[in-house]
């Protein structure tokens, strides 16, 4: 197996509970320094693309909404301003880093459409081509059930399988994936390493995720099938300190490896 350190072309998610504050708004001193992380990755001669989620968080935050709205115009409407200012964010953060970023919103017909497909796969190789770090989201504005993807563990599989990444990392609120929910059970234990996503490992993914986020731990293992069916390994990464991605990509054991021993 390829050294966690020699993959070059990584792609990395974050959830909107490593985004945001539990009032939505944008925790700047986590989103700064997983900039300057990235930024530094980069840096080292990487191919960085980031998944992000938050843009309902952040528009829930910037309106003053405490509770994520339900109807689909009023989240598709919080999720346009959220986005908005998620760009901004970014687009100003890692440009104090010197690196230029690009925004692709997605939706599912990506899979569904070979000419889509294409074209998305051709604007990814020439973005990384001309240096950029693409930053991805689902398009909620114009997302309807067909073509939504539903959670962005599975885009940041599905981008990772479209670019043909050599890794995929997901950044959560949690250490990785342990053998009970260890928002429950105190004594879980975390699992470093699972070499096949069999019914055991399916089972211990345990209700849905935090009041921010959407996916939970399900669409992590979901996201880990999606990617070591294409020969892509994944991690799940704690995201409460960006540092941690230094560690990873030194090779010390951190998260929970999913790897499809290729
Ligand atoms: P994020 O917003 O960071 O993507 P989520 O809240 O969606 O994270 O998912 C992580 C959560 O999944 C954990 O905080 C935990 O409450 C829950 N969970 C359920 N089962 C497990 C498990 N077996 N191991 C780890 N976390 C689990």
């Amino acid at each position: 197996m390829k050294k966690i350190s020699q993959r070059k072309r990584i792609v990395v998610k974050v959830g909107t509970s490593t985004l945001t504050h539990s009032t939505g708004m944008i925790n700047i001193r986590k989103l700064e320094h997983l900039v300057k992380v990235l930024s530094d990755l980069k840096n080292s001669g990487k191919e960085v693309l980031l998944v992000t989620s938050g843009a309902i968080g952040v528009g829930c935050g910037k309106l003053g909404i405490n509770t994520r709205p339900c109807d689909t115009p009023s989240k598709q409407a919080v999720a346009a301003i959220g986005q908005c200012e998620l760009m901004y964010f970014y687009d100003k953060k890692f440009a104090e880093y010197n690196h230029t970023v690009a925004q692709v919103l997605l939706t599912k017909d990506i899979v569904q459409d070979d000419i889509r497909k294409t074209n998305c796969q051709n604007t990814f190789v020439k973005l990384l081509s001309l240096g950029v770090i693409p930053i991805i989201n689902e398009n909620d504005t114009i997302s309807v059930e067909e073509i939504e993807f539903g959670d962005n563990d599975t885009l940041s599989a599905v981008v990772a399988t479209l670019v043909d990444a050599d890794f995929l990392v997901i950044l959560s609120d949690i250490d990785g994936l342990f053998d009970k929910n260890p928002s429950l059970y105190p004594d879980a234990k975390l699992i470093p390493k699972v070499n096949a996503i069999d019914d055991y490992i399916i089972s211990l993914a345990d209700g849905s995720g935090s009041k921010h986020g959407t996916g939970g731990m399900i669409t992590k293992i979901h996201a880990a099938q999606i990617a070591n069916s294409a020969k892509i390994d994944m991690a799940i990464i704690n995201g409460k300190d960006p540092d941690i991605l230094y560690d990873l990509f030194e090779d010390k054991e951190v998260g929970t490896l999913f790897l499809s021993n290729e």
